[in-house]
């Protein structure tokens, strides 16, 4: 495939960036291998938009994967992270920054009485699953197909969107002894969860899901699907752990528990709450919670934990995510998917829009996706030409056809109808692409 545009400013950082670093990223979704071309090297953002090292400006969809609900740039979030910068950066002792930011977790998600801050979603797991064994005394955990919870070793098995992107069967460097506890089920599959339990009494500390997948695309889960697993997990003395690594305070002021009401023992945050700094978090039953260190034996630790910076740029993002905000999120998303659908039909396009309140992708298959397999039928030659014809139009998608879309408060109609101008031609790209 070729490109009509070019990029010669981010192709120059590409081949600087890949001289010193594996890939010439520091993540691998961003190196645009799913779809080819040159990654857009981004210098600045403000509001719905990004601008590139070519100095061309790009209405932005991936919102950083998540955090940036608010836009970038937001003046009251900056305004924060200014007067807590210059107070100082790190003390390795505990501060009011990290308390308030607990505080305001636990007032907004009910299952959460106790919360530990760690400084990436991938620790949040990681670290759950580790309380979730030490709590139980058992060994095994229960992942989904396509369900990403980071790159925990033991989770990295069917794990979605980067391994999706690059169809790794595999990753090396995960030993068999990392893996062989963790059980990968289909996903919206209850039967599957109750054999699991039923082949392994007495051995599954955890049954671990996205509260709502985005990282296979956007697979919702059945009506009754995350209360069937909290139900089995109840029965069988497992916890179950919810990752509201993407959905938390993203789907709802309350995550997707705020739009399903059922209630984990554990939970991930990362991405919104950090207001764009590395900020995660994992935190639930106060009994559970109480066998961590100090208070318990469950030892977890970071050195940056709470930083300063990364709390009060959190904290100010989520005291001005209100019931409006959520709704003009809700309604800017609903907006794009309806523009998105309607061009992909008029050019004869399969395709299905799925979202999880904001979050949603488009799946090039006219068939509802359930689960991993389902995601994988789509015509992703598709989604390339697709995201090729749109990035040349100014508008950034996240670069896979296994991510989930994001927009903000910020997407206002002028952002919202550059999309809509860039859509007919990005359809037709679509409906005139090959395998
Ligand atoms: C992004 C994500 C993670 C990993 O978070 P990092 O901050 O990238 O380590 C974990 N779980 C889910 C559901 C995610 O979307």
């Amino acid at each position: 495939m070729s490109y009509s545009y070019e990029a010669p400013a981010s192709q120059s950082l590409f081949d600087r960036a890949s001289q010193v670093t594996p890939g010439g990223v520091n993540s691998p979704v961003r190196a645009f291998r799913a779809v080819g071309g040159t990654p857009r090297f981004m210098v600045s953002g403000t509001g719905p938009y990004l601008t590139d090292a070519d100095g061309r400006e790009y209405v932005d969809l991936v919102c950083s994967w998540g955090p940036m609900i608010l836009g970038h740039a937001h003046p009251e979030v900056i305004a924060a992270v200014q007067e807590a910068v210059a107070r100082g950066t790190s003390f390795g002792t505990p501060g009011e920054g990290e308390v308030a930011l607990a505080e305001e977790i636990v007032a907004r998600i009910a299952p959460v009485e106790q919360v530990r801050l760690v400084s990436s979603g991938t620790e949040a797991t990681m670290s759950a699953i580790r309380l979730a064994r030490g709590f139980t005394g058992r060994s095994k955990v229960v992942k989904f197909a396509g369900c990403y919870h980071g790159h925990v070793d033991a989770l990295l098995a069917a794990a979605g969107s980067g391994v999706a992107t690059f169809g790794l069967p595999d990753t090396p460097g995960v030993t068999g002894a990392q893996a062989g506890d963790t059980i990968v089920l289909p996903y919206n599959d209850l039967e599957a969860v109750q054999e699991a339990f039923h082949r392994h009494p007495g051995e599954i500390a955890c049954v671990i899901t996205e509260a709502s997948p985005g990282n296979m695309g956007v697979v919702p889960p059945r009506p009754g699907f995350n209360q069937g697993l909290k139900d089995a997990c109840a029965k069988n003395g497992a916890l179950y752990i919810s990752d509201e690594v993407m959905t938390g305070f993203r789907t709802s002021k309350a995550g997707w528990y705020g739009v399903d009401g059922v209630a984990p023992d554990l939970m991930t945050f990362g991405k919104v709450m950090g207001g764009g700094f590395p900020a995660a978090a994992f935190g639930g039953r106060a009994d559970v919670m109480a066998h961590l260190a100090p208070a318990g034996p469950v030892y977890q630790a970071g050195t940056l934990s709470g930083n300063p910076i990364a709390t009060a740029a959190g904290l100010a993002q989520l005291r001005l995510l209100d019931d409006a905000a959520y709704e003009k999120v809700d309604a800017v998303s609903r907006e794009v998917q309806g523009l998105v659908a309607d061009a992909l039909a008029k050019e004869g396009v399969a395709h299905r829009l799925q979202n999880a309140s904001n979050m949603f992708s488009v799946f090039f298959t006219d068939r509802e996706v359930r689960d991993y397999e389902d995601a994988k039928r789509q015509e992703s030659y598709r989604f390339t030409a697709f995201f090729h014809s749109m990035l040349a139009q100014g508008v950034y998608l996240p670069p896979s056809a296994f991510e989930s879309w994001f927009v903000s408060t910020a997407h206002d109609e002028r952002a919202v109808e550059r999309i809509a101008a860039a859509l007919p031609a990005a359809a037709r790209a679509a409906a005139e692409a090959t395998a």
